[in-house]
C-alpha cells in the first residue's frame, strides 16, 4: 500500500524519510487503507480465487483488530468439493475421496523449514520483483505463517482441571507422514489433519498465500458443529460495546489513591476516553465510503415471526395505517380473490 502512495517515483531510489513520508501520509487516511483492503479483496477473489477455486457460493465478514488490521473471515462453497454431508468416516473409500481431494488445495508441509523469514513483509514486496518460487514460497511462510508465538488472552487457555495451559488452535501440533481425519489432543472436533512436517506450520494453499501476501488460514469444514462453534464465537461476533460514563469513571476511580484529589479522577476518565477506542478507525471509514461488512452470493431477508409481533402497514391512498401481525396478515390473505396466493410461502409475500 505505501507504495501506491502519493509522491512515489520508482525510478528514484527510496531512502528512509521518503517512506516514512508515505508510511506517515497512509496513517493518517485510513480512508485510503480501508478502501483499498476491501479493492483489493474483491479483485483477488473476482479473478483469482472464485475461478481457482470454483467457487459457487461464498460468505465472509470484514473485520478489524484493535489497532486497525484489517483481516476477513469467510466460507466458501467449491464447485467440486466432494459432499460434507456425504462423507462417511467409518467408509475408506468415502474418507480416501475426501483426503485426496483436500491434499490438492490445503498443505501443512513446508517447502524449506530452516530458510530465513522473508526479509521484508511480502505484501511490501515491489511486483516486479515477485518470483513465486517454492524459495520464495518458503521464506513467506517463515514470515508470516507459523503459529511460534501463543500468547495468554489470544489462544492461551488453561485447562480447568489440571490447570496446565494449553494452545486453542492446538499448536503444537503432531507431525505425520499422510493425510488423515482425526481428533488431536485439546481440539473439541475431529478434522482434517493433512501430512506434516512443522509443528507450528498454519494450513495453508499455495496460490491464495502467494497471491495475497498476508496470513492466511485455509481449510476444508468438515463438521456443522464446528461451523456453528466458529460463525458464533468468532465471525459473526458483534463488537464489544462501549463502556457506559458510570463505569468508565468507576474504573478510573478504583486506580486513584485515598489522597487524590477528585478532580484526578476525571482526567484519568478522559484520558482514557481518548485511548481505549472500541472502534478503529479503518473500520469506521469502511462504514463512511458506505462499504458491506458481510457479503454473501445469497441475499438475506429478516421476517419477525413472532406471533404478537405487530407490522404497520401504510395504505397511502386512503392514508391510513394498518398495523397487524404478520403471521395473522398471512393466515388471511385473499386467497379467495387471488387464487394464486395459495401457495406463496410467507417470506415471499413479505419480502
Ligand atoms: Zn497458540
Amino acid at each position: 500500500m505505501h507504495q501506491h502512495m502519493p509522491n512515489n517515483d520508482p525510478e528514484i531510489p527510496e531512502n528512509a524519510t521518503s517512506y516514512r513520508t508515505r508510511m506517515n501520509d497512509l496513517n493518517n487516511n485510513p480512508a485510503i487503507a480501508a478502501y483499498y483492503f476491501q479493492k483489493r479483496w474483491q479483485i483477488f477473489f473476482e479473478e483469482v480465487i472464485k475461478l481457482k477455486f470454483k467457487i459457487k457460493d461464498y460468505w465472509w465478514r470484514y473485520e478489524w483488530q484493535h489497532r486497525g488490521s484489517s483481516h476477513i473471515h469467510g466460507f466458501f462453497w467449491m464447485e467440486d468439493a466432494p459432499s460434507v454431508d456425504a462423507l462417511n468416516r467409518d467408509d475408506a473409500e468415502s474418507v480416501e475421496v475426501f483426503l485426496h481431494f483436500w491434499d490438492q488445495y490445503v498443505s501443512t508441509w513446508h517447502p524449506d523449514k530452516d530458510c530465513s523469514p522473508a526479509a521484508i513483509h511480502p505484501s511490501a514486496q515491489l511486483f516486479n520483483t515477485l518470483q513465486d518460487t517454492k524459495q520464495e514460497l518458503a521464506e513467506m511462510l517463515n514470515r508470516l505463517q507459523r503459529h511460534t508465538k501463543c500468547a495468554p488472552g489470544y489462544c492461551e487457555h488453561r485447562k480447568k482441571d489440571t490447570g496446565a495451559t494449553f494452545c486453542r488452535f492446538g499448536y503444537p501440533k503432531a507431525c505425520r507422514d499422510f493425510s488423515e481425519l482425526s481428533k488431536d489432543a485439546n481440539r473439541d472436533f475431529v478434522e482434517l489433519n493433512t501430512r506434516r512436517n512443522d509443528e507450528l506450520l498454519n494450513s495453508y494453499n499455495a496460490t491464495f498465500i502467494l497471491g495475497w501476501r498476508a496470513n492466511i488460514d485455509f481449510r476444508p469444514v468438515i463438521n456443522k458443529e464446528a461451523v456453528i462453534a466458529y460463525v458464533a464465537k468468532y465471525a459473526s461476533k458483534g463488537e464489544s460495546s462501549s463502556s457506559s460514563y458510570q463505569d468508565t469513571l468507576q474504573k478510573a476511580i478504583s486506580h486513584l489513591r485515598n489522597s487524590d484529589a477528585a478532580g484526578v479522577a476525571y482526567q484519568k476518565m478522559l484520558s482514557s476516553f481518548a485511548a481505549e477506542c472500541d472502534i478503529s478507525s479503518q473500520e469506521t471509514c469502511h462504514i463512511f465510503h458506505g462499504l458491506p461488512l458481510v457479503k454473501s452470493s445469497h441475499l438475506y431477508r429478516n421476517i419477525y415471526v413472532a406471533p404478537d409481533e405487530a407490522s404497520e402497514n401504510v395504505n397511502f391512498v386512503a392514508s391510513e395505517k394498518e398495523e397487524r401481525g404478520v403471521f395473522e396478515r398471512y393466515k388471511n390473505r385473499p386467497i379467495e380473490l387471488m387464487p394464486e396466493l395459495a401457495n406463496v410461502s410467507l417470506l415471499e409475500l413479505e419480502g
